[in-house]
Parts: structure tokens; C-alpha cells; sequence
């Protein structure tokens, strides 16, 4: 972590601390019904409040075209009021006199949230002279959203040009689990991927392949990668045009020393739904009408020899087709194991990227892995090697 400026060293007393966060809950009717995001972030806000700093919170909501009603943030900072237990001040632009009257009236340790930075189309094309304007109202950049870091928009990465720029709490962890898991990790390093397609993936696949000692490939994603070895998958999802990738997946992987642990062994059912009959077969024997929902449970023992014989994993997407029982077999008995050795001191556990958080909640273990990331897009670039901007720019030079 010492390569990225965090608040350790930042001079935050008195100072106008501009604060990008990830603010993108989940409302209906007005009001927010998951707070996650906001107790996220709550400890950066208090933090830089605690220390002086007049803590001006930027962030977006929803992807509106121009000012919207619908996506102003007023519910979310009253909501944020809550979680935190202190005044939140609002105001209704993130930029111009409106904003600089609000922010004139804060004393040290105040709170303030400026309406949605999407209100402005230059927020997301990271235009210039808006930056400018954003910057005019702050002395001090934090950024706390590392969701929102894969995107190059004027909060999240034109203002780390303007000010001196610092990872918050949340950034800060997130990098931290990161770098733990893809930039110094403790080896054997394991991954898990799963999730239903091969083409959303390949970018993250190929980054592991050359990176990790040995790659579990599970889900309706492994489907591809059978069929691309001649195994007769029946109906199972797959993409099948990807055979040559799949291919061209398992020859990088040769080439780099990572054992790749495809299932040999699957739960087939003859329908896509709950409760749809269901019998393990070996890869010989897959019927022709069945399809593939889960991992078989002699697949079910590798995965979890892989995981005893690893000290790191990284895990993103689901084993089999989760959300419908009893197809979720696979993904919660690697869980639970990953889980049992992580609480053991045996593994460090990152996991991350949408479907993931759901399928470990499922297995009642998200709390048990050493850290679990919420944030979609930007996890998956972060995975496939890429340079996220708006985390390069809080990089020391
Ligand atoms: P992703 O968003 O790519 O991580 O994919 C997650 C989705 O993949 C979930 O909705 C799962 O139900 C689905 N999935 C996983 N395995 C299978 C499978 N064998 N057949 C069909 N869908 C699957």
C-alpha cells in the first residue's frame, strides 16, 4: 500500500476535502433499502470529519441524462445522516455558486453532500473546464470509490490531476486485498472462476493463466472449455464458437506452469429450473437432451484438494447455476471449505464481482473470506491486469 498517498498522509485540519464516494444504493420509493455502500464509507467521512477536514462528498447516482428528480442524491445524504449519526448538509449542484455558498457556510468537521455529479454531462466525458470547477471548490482530493475507479470521469480521475490525491479507507482496503491477492501474494495462489459466460471473461482469464499456479474453471463457462476438448456437453450453456479460445486458454496455461481443474464429473438436469430432476454423470456419459447446472461431486473433491494445497485464492463467479436448488452444491461446498481454511489461518481469501457476493451469501460464509469486494467492473479489471485510472492516479511517483 505504500505506493498510493492514503490519509495517513494527508493534512486534512481545516482543509476543504473533496470526497468522491460510491453512493449507488438501492432505493425504491424514496427511500434507500440496502445501506451497505453507505457504512462502506462512513469511516473515511468520519475520519477526515474527526480530523479537521470540512468533508464536501461528491459522488453519482443512477445514469441519468441530464438533471433528473428521480436520481438526486437528497434521500441518499439524509440516509447517510443515519448511518453516521450526524448533520449531513446537502446541496443542490456539485459545482457553481450553489455549491460554493454550501461550502463557504461549513466549519471544520462539517459534512456535505452535492447533488449528483451525472447531472452534468461533463462529469462522464471528464471534460476540462468542468474538472476545473469541481476543483475550484476543494484543497484536498480523496477518493473512496474504487467501484467507480475503472471509469476515467472528472471525480474519479480528472480532479487527482488537479489536487493532491489520496486513496480513502475503502480504496484503501480494497487495494490492499487486491495487491494480497494478483501483485505479492503468498503462493500457491488459487483461482476460482465460474459465472455462465466464456466471452465476458476471457481478459480475466488470460491475465490468470500467467499469473496464478493453478485456475479452477467452473460454471457454464466450463462448459466451453469441455466442448473445446471433444466432451459431448448435450444442451448445456456454452459457446461454442469459442472453442479456438478456450484452446488458446489451456495452451497459455501449459505454458505457464497453472494447473487448470476442469470438472470431471457433472450434475445434469433436463430442465432450467428449481428442484428440475437431477443425476451425476461422468464426461463420457453427459445425455444428449441434459444440461450441465453444477460441478459433479467428484469435481466438488478436487476443487477442494485445490483449495487445501493453496495459501491464496481468488475467486469470481458461481460454480453452477446457484440461484436454483440444488444447483448451488458445487459453489457453497468450495465456499464453506475456502471459508473453514481462511478462519484456520490457512488462506487468504479474496472473492469479488456481482454474482460472487450473492453466492457466498448464499453459503452464509461472505463474512469468513479475508475480504469480499462489491465492486463489479472494476474488480474484473483490476483482475485482468489493466490499469484502473482513477486508482493510477493516487499512485506516488
Ligand atoms: P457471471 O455473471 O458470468 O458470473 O455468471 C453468473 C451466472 O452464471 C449465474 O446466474 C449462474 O446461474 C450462471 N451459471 C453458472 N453455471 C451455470 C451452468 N452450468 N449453466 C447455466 N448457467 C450457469
Amino acid at each position: 500500500m505504500n505506493s498510493f498517498r492514503t490519509l495517513d498522509n494527508a493534512d486534512l485540519n481545516n482543509k476543504r476535502v473533496l470526497l468522491r464516494v460510491d453512493l449507488n444504493v438501492p432505493m425504491e420509493n424514496g427511500k434507500v433499502t440496502d445501506a451497505t455502500r453507505i457504512e462502506r464509507v462512513a469511516p473515511t467521512i468520519t475520519e477526515i470529519a474527526d480530523k479537521g477536514g470540512k468533508v464536501i462528498i461528491l459522488a453519482h447516482f443512477g445514469r441519468p441524462k441530464g438533471r433528473d428528480e428521480k436520481d438526486s442524491l437528497r434521500p441518499v445524504a439524509a440516509a447517510l445522516s443515519e448511518v453516521i449519526k450526524r448533520p449531513v448538509e446537502f446541496a443542490e449542484d456539485c459545482v457553481g455558486a450553489v455549491a460554493k455558498t454550501a461550502i463557504d457556510a461549513m466549519d471544520p468537521g462539517d459534512i456535505l453532500v452535492l447533488e449528483n455529479t451525472r447531472f452534468h454531462r461533463e462529469e462522464e466525458k471528464n471534460d476540462p473546464a468542468f474538472v476545473q470547477k469541481l476543483a475550484d471548490l476543494g484543497e484536498i482530493y480523496v477518493n473512496d470509490a474504487f467501484s467507480a475507479a475503472h471509469r476515467a470521469h472528472a471525480s474519479t480521475e480528472g480532479l487527482g490531476h488537479k489536487l493532491p490525491a489520496h486513496a480513502g479507507r475503502t480504496m484503501q482496503a480494497e487495494l490492499d486485498a487486491l495487491s494480497k491477492a494478483l501483485v505479492a501474494p503468498a503462493a500457491p495462489v488459487i483461482a476460482i472462476v465460474g459465472g455462465a459466460k466464456v466471452s465476458t471473461k476471457i481478459d480475466l482469464l488470460e491475465n490468470l493463466v500467467g499469473r496464478v499456479d493453478a485456475l479452477v474453471i467452473g460454471g457454464g463457462m466450463a462448459n466451453t472449455f469441455l466442448h473445446a476438448q471433444g466432451v459431448r456437453i448435450g444442451k448445456s450453456l456454452a459457446e461454442r464458437d469459442l472453442a479456438d479460445t478456450a484452446r488458446r486458454i489451456l495452451d497459455k496455461a501449459e505454458a505457464g506452469k497453472c494447473a487448470i481443474i476442469l470438472p470431471v464429473d457433472a450434475i445434469v438436469a433436463f430442465h432450467f429450473e428449481a428442484n428440475a430432476p437431477s443425476h451425476a454423470y461422468g464426461l463420457d456419459a453427459i445425455p444428449d437432451d441434459g444440461m450441465i447446472l453444477d460441478i459433479g461431486p467428484l469435481s466438488i473433491e478436487r476443487v477442494i484438494h485445490a483449495i487445501d494445497d493453496a495459501r491464496t485464492l481468488l475467486w469470481n463467479g458461481p460454480l453452477g447455476a446457484f440461484e436454483l436448488q440444488p444447483f448451488d452444491r458445487g459453489t457453497v461446498a468450495a465456499a464453506r471449505h475456502a471459508a473453514e481454511r481462511t478462519r484456520a489461518e490457512k488462506l487468504v481469501s479474496i472473492a469479488g464481482g456481482g454474482d460472487t457476493v450473492a453466492a457466498l451469501n448464499q453459503a452464509g460464509v461472505a463474512d469468513d473470506f479475508s475480504y469480499v469486494s462489491t465492486a463489479g467492473g472494476a474488480f474484473l479489471e483490476f483482475c485482468e491486469g489493466k490499469a484502473l485510472p482513477g486508482v493510477e492516479v493516487l499512485r506516488v511517483r
